[in-house]
């Protein structure tokens, strides 16, 4: 036991009064307080006051790519606080980590797309992302071209621009709503955004939406490699060039969306990488320090940076106080050294046919299972009622929280994803996941499935 019982009490009470929780029902915290209290982490292991120890199949938040506990990324933020904590870049002013972290980030991702804004997380690099692209039209003396337009199922984070982009009503339903100019499309229909007409959701497609506002009114779209909290629903081959092609025959910038995918989540350094499409704006976050510190990043590509540069003479208006943090950029270039020196992509992209395997396994084994896919280490399958005829549990009986439940009680964290009666299992797992853990995982879910039958 980490703690003894009466200050676990006392922290559970403190909890209850003071913490507002983020994304969390409130209703519950005030019934029961938190669910977890942790305090270490060590690989895809997270141990709470009582000394137990959960596998963190989901990374904490789909973000601590390098798994919990390495010591060289506190050693690398302590020197750096030591040096230089922190410097503004406002003004032009600068400092070495953020030099060196752009130059390495453009190594890593594709194309021209070599020029970096920094944020504090992917909400932030959203919302500079939309902010950029408008400004880039208005520039180029279009100043209609401000529509978005982004993909149902898509999470793009909080903010008023980024829960806008977000279509998981939920988000919209927090005050103040869905910002003007924010559109959605059906996901997906690769046929359609190739100009099939006859597929009944042609006019819900990219392709239809453009058409109906008009290319002059649109100024970027945005959209996951991999939908992420919508689901884990992954871009089918041919979809991303579809979409690039569409973006060039009509001249709209497109955004990907990053957040979750980028540095090696799907088995690649970048989501965009499964498919060789180079997008015009990326956004960064998460995988980019694994979460050991606040860090987001908005790659343009060069020719957008010298269009900006080449028809205005204006100031940037844009800037957080901490865009560029000097010790967030030094933490970022530790983590990006580990990915690349344990070859974590590549062992990414070899455990995904592990994870697959084992879905396979729980498919075959329980009725309730289906649907199973898996991109790297990001992974999902679905629970139906009846899968022979596939039908899903009535959207009043959810049943995928309490299979998380009845993980939670063996040791293991994944998350739910419920709308209408659809019930999905989520995982995410650190990246260091090895063969033998992912096994000890699906074990768990074949005991836990068993427990909800
Ligand atoms: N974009 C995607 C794809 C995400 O998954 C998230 C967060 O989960 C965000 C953006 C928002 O990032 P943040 O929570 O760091 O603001």
């Amino acid at each position: 036991k980490v703690m003894d019982e009466k200050e676990i009490k006392r922290l559970e009470e403190l909890d209850k009064k003071y913490f507002l929780h983020p994304t969390s029902s409130l209703k519950q915290h005030q019934e029961k307080g938190p669910k977890f209290i942790f305090t270490e982490g060590n690989g895809v292991y997270l141990k709470d006051v009582h000394g137990d120890q959960y596998i963190d199949a989901l990374a904490s938040l789909w973000n601590v790519n390098i798994g919990h506990g390495r010591k060289e990324l506190g050693e690398v933020a302590s020197q750096q606080m030591g040096k230089l904590a922190y410097s503004s870049a406002f003004n032009n002013l600068s400092h070495e980590p953020v030099i060196r972290l752009s130059e390495k980030l453009a190594s890593l991702t594709p194309g021209d797309l070599n020029v970096f804004f920094y944020t504090s997380g992917g909400s932030e690099s959203n919302d500079t992302a939309f902010k950029l692209v408008r400004h880039y039209w208005k520039l180029k003396g279009l100043p209609e071209k401000k529509k978005i337009i982004g993909l149902e199922r898509g999470y793009h984070g909080v903010t008023v621009a980024a829960s806008s982009a977000t279509a998981i009503r939920q988000f919209q339903e927090m005050a103040p709503g869905k910002a003007p100019d924010f559109l959605h499309a059906v996901p997906h229909k690769t046929n359609c955004e190739l100009g099939d007409k006859n597929d009944p959701d042609y006019a819900r497609s990219l392709r239809g939406i453009i058409e109906r506002e008009g290319a002059e009114t649109i100024a970027a779209v945005i959209m996951e490699p991999v939908q992420g909290a919508g689901g884990i629903h992954i871009a089918p081959e041919g979809y991303f060039e579809a979409v690039r092609q569409l973006c060039d025959e009509y001249g709209i910038l497109m955004i990907a969306d990053e957040v979750i995918c980028g540095f090696g989540r799907t088995g690649q350094m970048f989501g965009v990488d499964n498919w060789n499409v180079v997008p015009d704006v990326m956004s960064m976050a998460k995988g980019i320090t694994s979460g050991y510190i606040q860090l987001g990043a908005v790659g343009i590509t060069e020719r957008l940076r010298d269009d900006l540069a080449n028809v205005s003479n204006d100031v940037l208006f844009h800037g957080f106080t901490y865009s560029g943090h000097p010790t967030a950029c030094a933490v970022a270039l530790k983590n990006i050294d580990i990915l690349e020196k344990e070859n974590l992509v590549e062992h990414t992209k070899q455990m995904e046919s592990v994870l697959a395997k084992g879905f396979n396994y729980l498919e075959e084994k329980h009725s309730i299972v289906a649907k199973s896919r898996a991109k790297g280490l990001l992974g999902a399958f679905e629970l139906l009622a009846d899968r022979e005829n596939g039908i899903q549990f009535s959207p009043d009986k959810t049943v995928a929280p309490l299979l998380v439940e009845q993980c939670f009680k063996r040791k293991l964290i994944v998350r739910p994803v419920t709308y209408g009666g659809t019930n999905i299992i989520a995982m995410s797992p650190p990246l260091v996941m090895t063969k033998e853990e992912i096994e000890t995982m699906i074990a768990i879910f074949d005991e836990a499935i068993k427990a909800v039958k």
